[in-house]
């Protein structure tokens, strides 16, 4: 595990000036603030196009070099792993065939309601993923999320703002969310997936946002309760755990009234943690609740991915 920097405990002025100097040993009272963006904040704008110099190998067949350049999966690999799909609008689930929008422009044409969302509206004004949770995807958003690789979002965002359905519902909400950890998560792991894909979405969209653009926030949901170990319970409890799980920051809690609000992570397996933290923002104020995704279970059967 990367070994982190801690700031000198110094006087109260030169504390002040080592904080404006290295944006480092700022408060750590919060919700998010042992983020990525705090602990790296040296990191050259240069360094991330490094990556279009150098050739490297597709990382779901191996053919070397990955073209087009720059990209850590092969154009040919992304085409036959990521086709467009029919999604339901409100639940990002494939549509049966049958439901009107063609295969190759569905994910740009999202206008068909799956019979379940029609019989039990969820709570998400709308939801959009990229592909279906499974080959290769399962594999590589697990480098994401435990093999300490987070330039992944890069390529996350980069395939999920490609569709032009999430770009308008994205730049309308005011405030941009991760699905955030636990403080014992986040310490243990060093990054939170979400915010880095959360990030990069927002690197894409930065040229294009309106004059209110979307503001990022990582300190307004909180994660206080630690979901992951509970496979012993029935799924009542689990998901009576999980509605107690989010909270929303108590410094937070007035500015949130009447925002729209999108909600970002990597995978959704039955949405049970989407919604969990959709119905807090909601009951703490917030007008309307969105979700983006990078990846959606087709079948969902159990939390175990989120
Ligand atoms: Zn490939
Ligand atoms: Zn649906």
């Amino acid at each position: 595990m990367r070994k982190r920097r801690i700031a000198p405990q110094f006087s109260h002025p030169l504390r002040a000036a080592w904080r404006r100097a290295t944006g480092l040993g700022r408060s750590r009272v919060g919700a998010g603030r042992q983020y990525s963006d705090r602990m790296f904040p040296t990191r050259p704008a240069w360094l991330p196009s490094l990556g279009t110099c150098f050739p490297s190998g597709c990382a779901v067949c191996g053919r070397w070099p990955a073209l087009p350049a720059g990209k850590p999966v092969c154009g040919d690999c992304a085409q036959a792993f990521a086709a467009p799909v029919a999604r339901c609008p409100t639940c990002a689930l494939p549509l049966p065939p049958d439901t009107g929008a063609g295969a190759g422009t569905a994910t740009h044409t999202q206008t068909h309601t799956c019979t379940d969302c029609q019989t039990h509206p969820t709570l998400l004004a709308a939801c959009f993923a990229a592909v279906d949770y499974g080959y290769p995807w399962q594999s590589l958003i697990h480098r994401f999320k435990f093999a300490n690789e987070p330039a992944w979002a890069t390529w996350f965002a980069d395939m999920l703002w490609e569709q032009t359905a999430l770009r308008p519902v994205a730049r309308a909400c005011d405030w941009w969310l991760p699905i955030p950890l636990t403080r014992h998560r986040l310490g243990e792991r060093g990054y939170n997936q979400a915010w880095e894909l959360t990030k990069a979405i927002h690197r894409l969209a930065a040229g294009t946002m309106p004059a209110n653009a979307p503001t990022l926030r990582h300190d307004v949901l909180m994660k206080v309760t630690d979901t992951t170990a509970q496979h012993h319970l029935d799924r009542h409890a689990r998901l009576t755990n999980l509605r107690t799980a989010y909270a929303v920051h108590p410094n937070a809690a007035h500015a949130l009234a009447g925002k729209s609000v999108l909600l970002v992570d990597d995978v959704m397996t039955t949405g049970a943690t989407l919604h969990a933290a959709a119905r807090t923002l909601l009951h703490a104020g917030a007008a309307s609740v969105s979700a983006v995704v990078f990846a959606r279970t087709p079948a969902p059967e159990a939390d175990s991915a989120e």
